[in-house]
């Protein structure tokens, strides 16, 4: 690598990942929607939809119109399904370019049905129904006239209803008793609404967790994301095979003794108890490496495969890494690989185990879902 730090993406991993996922959807008779929202978790939302479309994948799913709108841009016309819409959106470039929109208020809706006027054609609707997570989604007392105007709608072909769905919120705990409720809740809109609408509907509700684990709720569609990554949801762990598939990775940029009893880095949290090698790694909080991390004084990188502490702050651009004592072989040379965290070995940190995302969630007090979107990148803020 020539690169001061970079995120790699293994899509062979993603390839496998979604081969299992859409394995135990097609055991149910459901297809599976891969979300490749937030950039497909930090890991390149485009790649990442060419690469789960060739491993089994038949839907995507997106949280923003921007997000659809870049996977269209880059030729990518499988069915794909954006869900989460701001006041005043335009959404005729999504209906023009066959995107599905998911809908959870009269707002939505009217909005979908202004975009399908003016691009000629019906907007593609999946009806949200907030079954018990009371974040997006139509609540149930609003349901029956939010139908009511869909079925107007879907009369004069302005809309195409495709399907009822809702989102869960204790997959990662499947037996966790809402997960049931939520459901049934779910399997009562459907009912009524395909009844209301006169037609056949889709119905769609599991995301990773709940594919791994409860194979009783993949209705008609799966939608995993974080499991695409091979990042597992599951409380204990799911059991499956899922392989990490983002590495984030730096160089050695300088190896250099240090006296004994010096100070390292801002504020000189740690001391060498004597004369140590340490290693100077470019990677530092403005590059996703929060500076928390390193307050919890176990932060570790690998380098040449054997883990290795960081020691003192986290800066801006960099950390320093202890290689032992100053007279003992490291065999660690300016210009190697250091893995920041990427798939592990299998072992704990305890044990040596290589750095994870999974173990910067845990040492930070998090979900891995934030270290890998944190890392890889929304679109930058732009400024006005
Ligand atoms: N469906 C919806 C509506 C979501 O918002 C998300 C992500 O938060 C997913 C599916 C995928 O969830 P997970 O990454 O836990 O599989």
């Amino acid at each position: 690598m020539s690169a001061r730090i970079e995120v790699v993406v293994d899509l062979d991993a993603v390839r496998h990942n979604v081969s299992l996922l859409a394995g135990l959807a097609g055991g149910s008779g459901a297809s599976t929607m891969v979300v490749v929202k937030a950039d497909g978790y930090g890991h390149g939302a485009v790649e990442v939809a060419r690469a789960a479309l060739d491993a089994g994948a038949t839907w995507l799913g997106v949280c923003t119109l921007e997000e659809a709108a870049e996977l269209r841009a880059a030729a990518i016309t499988a069915p794909l399904l954006s869900w989460l819409h701001v006041p005043d959106e335009d959404m005729a470039g999504a209906v023009a370019t066959g995107v599905d929109l998911g809908i959870a208020s009269p707002r939505d809706l009217a909005a979908a049905a202004g975009a399908a006027r003016s691009a000629g054609r019906p907007a593609r609707v999946h009806l949200k129904i907030d079954t018990g997570l009371s974040r997006n989604g139509c609540p149930p007392e609003d349901w029956g006239a939010l139908v009511d105007a869909v079925a107007g709608l879907a009369d004069e072909g302005v809309v195409e209803p495709v399907a009822v769905w809702s989102h869960l919120a204790h997959a990662d705990a499947p037996t966790h008793p809402t997960l049931d409720r939520q459901a049934a809740r779910l399997d009562d809109a459907h009912r009524a609404t395909t009844a209301r609408l006169g037609r056949p509907l889709l119905t769609h509700l599991a995301n990773s967790a709940a594919t791994l684990t409860r194979p009783d709720l993949h209705r008609d569609l799966v939608r995993p994301g974080v499991a695409v990554y091979g990042l597992d949801p599951v409380d204990g762990g799911s059991g499956h095979d899922l392989r990490p598939a983002m590495t984030l990775r730096s160089r050695v940029a300088l190896v250099k003794t240090v006296a004994a009893g010096e100070g390292v880095s801002y504020g000189h949290t740690w001391t060498t108890p004597g004369r140590r090698a340490l290693a100077l790694v470019p990677a530092g909080y403005a590059d996703g490496v929060p500076r928390s991390l390193g307050a919890t004084g176990r932060l570790a990188v690998a380098i040449g495969g054997i883990r290795r502490p960081v020691v003192g702050r986290v800066c801006m651009d960099q950390v320093v890494v202890d290689l032992g004592p100053a007279d003992e072989p490291h065999g660690v040379a300016e210009g190697d690989e250091v893995v920041l965290f990427g798939p592990g070995d299998g072992r704990d940190a305890a044990d040596g185990g290589l750095p994870t995302a999974a173990e910067w969630a845990d040492l930070l007090g998090t979900i891995h879902y934030e270290i890998v979107t944190g890392v890889g990148g929304r679109p930058r803020l732009r400024r006005v």
